[in-house]
């Protein structure tokens, strides 16, 4: 049976020189409402990075327009067949930088970048005894799957990276070093800044994750769970030859591959957790969490305050306890 997906999800970046962010954004806000897109861009003396979602004809039209500007004309992008959009809302914002690791002096990937490879490369090079890989996300990403036995830096957030390897230097001397990322665009720097800090055989998987999912020959072997997405879907599958979760389950280990917020806003937290656990904990990721006067879930469930007491006790909590 034939599925409605009559919309597509483009993920894309280039690095280019682009004069004046402020006012691309304002234009290209304008142009990406005309055509009636949603999504996220981010624009930058260094480039643009977005992924947006419309219609196959809408975002037909949006490549065809990008590819007529000489600046993109050879921007990549990676398509998506979708049911419907996968944003809320349209933004283009400028930023200083398009990724940011924290350094003294930021890496330029049109000069300095480690070593392209193709899916299949990638693939055969990750199997050498020689190579270390490794997850150049963030921890969340990770959780959700990666590459089968890449290392899993211990950082909250991808721009702490370069103090992670500073520190774990010997795991990674002496080895080829391979660096992987949703689309690639944050391994053009990473790799970069690899190759800058000493390390010499430096390799990144050209076109990211989501390519990988898509080439025809190696069909996203060696690739455990799902891949974290920045959109409403939070995860798409990459292997498709075998689905090994490794995600688990905030709550009791189990294993689990559905991302939640934290129903108290001040947190906000993201874990990992089934239905059934969402319901039992009322989405909480703490005591605390639970029992905040803003408890979303307690305000979308209309919870009074006896019901919320008798969940409290089958987790052996109680209201007056210390939050
Ligand atoms: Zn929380």
């Amino acid at each position: 049976m034939e599925s409605n997906k009559n919309y597509q999800v483009l993920l894309y970046y280039n690095y280019v020189h682009i004069d004046d962010p402020e006012e691309y954004s304002g234009e290209h806000l304008q142009f990406c409402k005309d055509l009636e897109l949603k999504g996220r861009i981010l624009v930058a003396r260094e480039g643009i990075n977005g992924t947006v979602s419309g219609t196959v004809e809408q975002t037909t039209k949006y490549m065809e327009a990008m590819h007529n500007d000489p600046r993109f004309a050879d921007m990549v992008f990676k398509i998506d067949d979708h049911d419907g959009h996968a944003f809320k809302k349209m933004h283009v914002r400028p930023r200083k930088e398009l990724v940011t690791l924290r350094l003294e002096d930021d890496i330029n990937p049109l000069q300095t970048t480690g070593q392209h490879l193709s899916p299949k490369e990638f693939f055969e090079a990750m199997q050498d005894d020689d190579t270390v890989v490794i997850d150049a996300r963030n921890d969340y990403e990770y959780d959700l799957g990666h590459f089968r036995g890449a290392i899993r830096p211990d950082i909250e957030t991808f721009r702490d990276l370069p103090d992670w390897i500073r520190e774990n230097k010997d795991q990674i001397n002496g080895k080829q070093v391979l660096t992987y990322c949703t689309g690639g665009i944050r391994c053009e720097k990473f790799s970069g800044w690899l190759l800058e800090e000493g390390f010499e055989n430096v390799g990144q998987l050209h076109g990211g994750i989501v390519s990988y999912g898509k080439d025809p020959e190696v069909q996203g072997e060696l690739w455990d769970g799902q891949c974290y997405v920045f959109d409403e879907r939070i995860s798409v599958p990459i292997n498709r030859k075998e689905h090994v979760v490794v995600g688990v389950d905030y709550f009791d280990g189990q294993p689990c591959e559905r991302y939640i917020n934290c129903a108290n806003p001040d947190c906000n937290e993201q874990i990992l957790c089934s239905e059934e656990n969402e319901h039992k904990y009322m989405r909480g990721c703490t005591h605390g969490c639970r029992v905040s006067p803003r408890n979303m879930y307690v305000k979308e469930h209309d919870l009074s305050q006896a019901e919320i007491e008798e969940r409290l006790e089958l987790l052996g909590e109680s209201m007056k306890q210390e939050a």
